[in-house]
């Protein structure tokens, strides 16, 4: 048996994004990440700078009993930044400032004045903001800006808070989430392939699938149409297996893929192309 594995859920924050103004693009990063990783992403919310939605949206992510919860966005030094305090008032912690939080802002205040970016490196409130944590939570070093991320472990959840500036956003993860990730979580392994078939539409394929999953319990089969080209309609469909090792995945996807390219000759293909790369 394959071990179930670990949760996640992502809550973007953003007037921006429900304003049409920036696209979402740190959802789509982190569920690529989180698929390599091996964790299951079952949920993304995007609300806005709202303290209401922000904690509700949290706890509601709690409540589900989600391994990990990850924000993106809001943890600038500005009014409008109000993930850590919706965070703290989902798990009723108060924000206190974090001692190696301010140690981080130090150090980065003092380099942004030494290269001429800023005139004083002084911990202004607004700066000092940044270092003001959900009680019990740890900070998590942002090499690509100011603000520091935060962990915190609130019941059988752990709530990471990222910043929303996708340089920034990708570095916390890479540097400091991603080993504590493959630390803490249960992980499977991922394996993908995908015939790219034409003149066979998708309704001809659906009960051909069916049987096929009936049959291959270990993989799962996706198809997507890309519409008609030439007169000739184009579905592309997505293999992939989930083991305990890398090898079982590969072999019951490529059983699968196997029998999935003989049904599609015998259902009058015109191309079939298979491969391990997704096709454009
Ligand atoms: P900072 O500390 O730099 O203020 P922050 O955590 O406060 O970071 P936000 O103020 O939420 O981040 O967002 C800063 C900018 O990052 C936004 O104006 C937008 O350009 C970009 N951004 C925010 N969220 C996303 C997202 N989900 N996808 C892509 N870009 C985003
Ligand atoms: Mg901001």
């Amino acid at each position: 048996m394959v071990k179930k594995p670990s949760t996640v859920e992502l809550i973007i924050i953003g007037n921006e994004i429900l304003n049409g103004a920036v696209l979402d693009t740190n959802s789509n990063w982190l569920a690529e990440r989180l698929y390599e990783l091996g964790v299951y992403l079952r949920r993304v919310t995007t609300v806005r700078d709202d303290l209401e939605e922000i904690s509700s949206a949290i706890k509601e992510a709690i409540r589900r009993k989600t391994d990990w919860v990850i924000t993106s966005g809001g943890l600038g030094p500005t009014f409008d930044d109000k993930t850590l305090q919706g965070v703290a008032k989902a798990v009723r912690k108060p924000l206190t400032l974090n001692k190696d939080a301010v140690e981080m802002l130090r150090d980065r205040y003092e380099k942004l004045k030494e290269l001429g970016v800023i005139e004083s490196a002084e911990l202004t409130p607004a700066r000092l903001k940044m270092a003001r944590l959900p009680k019990g939570s740890q900070p998590l070093k942002n090499r690509a800006g100011s603000a520091p991320g935060a962990l915190l472990r609130y019941r059988k959840t752990w709530i990471v808070c990222l910043p929303g500036v996708p340089a920034e956003l990708k570095d916390i993860f890479t540097n400091e989430l991603e080993p504590l990730i493959r630390e803490k979580s249960i992980t499977v392994k991922r394996y993908r392939e995908w015939i790219s078939v034409k003149g066979v539409p998708e309704s001809t394929l659906s009960p051909h699938i069916d049987e096929l999953l009936s049959r291959h319990r270990k993989v799962y089969i996706k198809s997507h149409p890309r519409g008609i080209e030439d007169g000739v309609s184009k579905v592309i469909l997505e293999i992939l297996g989930e083991d305990i090792s890398k090898e079982k995945a590969l072999e019951s996807v490529r059983n699968a893929a196997i029998e999935m390219m003989d049904r599609l000759k015998t259902l009058g293909a015109k191309e079939i192309l298979r491969s391990e790369e997704k096709p454009t």
